[in-house]
């Protein structure tokens, strides 16, 4: 197990709330124990990042299976519906899910010791903190007013948040526009296969069980397809796959999400905790 395995499943244990001890003897003297309010804390983070990750899969899959056309990045574009759909559910635990993506990504960026190379700038994604900055827009251009004080604690300029106004207007008239006559208005939901494999590792089992609870595919089964009429056959799958990464596959008709992605998040938030501790001392 490498040390990067390691802290994700002192990390994870701490989760667990009633094995806090197994955790105080895994982690070193000096290292402390994280409190109840920061174990929730993390539980929410790792699912809500889950749930956007999630909800950008599903744009691909919009994109793919009613062959709409994309101007511009499609990994933007997909950013931008996946912030537009989560902030029109009209859902409180959506809107506490979009500040957690943009953190996630912000927290990402910080991970990152080493300069900007070709190999990031090449990448058919944005930079994470571009990413944040973006997600950050379409909330502020969706509720201002709900979203204020989100955007003051990162600084988020007062000119920028104008331009988002406009910016998620455009967004959401043009993605809605396209999605329009694949809306159900009437009849039953499109129906969608949901899938957890289990992995047989206790790290990776641990985080299988943790997004099984909390639903996260079925969230985003459920909320695309009550909306949006797919022939049936796609599957939404949540696996260990030896990498961080989310994905889906047009052949397939797979949207499949990555177990360690979520061992990626645990790490990120952990780490934050930990700087903010030292902060402290
Ligand atoms: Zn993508």
């Amino acid at each position: 197990m490498t040390a990067r395995m390691k802290r994700a499943l002192w990390a994870a244990l701490a989760l667990l709330g009633g094995t806090l001890a197994m955790v105080s003897s895994a982690r070193a003297e000096d290292e402390s124990r994280p409190t109840p309010e920061q174990i929730e804390e993390a539980r929410v983070f790792v699912v809500n990042n889950a749930i956007f990750t999630l909800f950008h899969e599903a744009g691909h899959m919009l994109i793919s299976e009613f062959g709409l056309p994309v101007l511009g990045r499609e990994e933007d574009a997909v950013d931008a519906l996946s912030s537009i759909l989560l902030l029109e559910a009209d859902d409180e635990a959506l809107d506490v899910a979009i500040q957690d993506a943009a953190d996630g990504w912000f927290l990402s960026d910080e991970s990152k010791e080493r300069d900007l190379t070709d190999t990031d700038l090449l990448d058919t994604h944005a930079l994470d903190r571009q990413r944040a900055y973006q997600i950050v827009c379409m909330m502020t251009g969706a509720d201002p007013e709900f979203f204020k004080e989100f955007a003051d604690s990162i600084e988020f300029p007062e000119s920028r948040r104008e331009e988002c106004a406009a910016e998620y207007e455009r967004a959401k008239a043009s993605w809605f526009g396209l999605l329009e006559p694949h809306y159900i208005s009437q009849g039953p939901a499109s129906s969608m296969t949901v899938i957890y494999e289990p992995t047989g590792d206790e790290t990776m089992d641990f985080f299988a069980n943790l997004l099984k609870e909390a639903g996260v595919l079925e969230n985003v089964a459920q909320s695309v397809g009550a909306k949006y009429r797919f022939n049936d056959g796609i599957k939404l799958t949540a696996k260990s796959c030896g990498v961080a990464n989310a994905f889906w596959d047009p052949q397939a008709r797979e949207i499949t999400y990555c177990y360690e992605l979520a061992v990626d998040h645990i790490v990120l938030i952990d780490d934050y905790f930990k700087r903010d501790q030292t902060a402290k001392n």
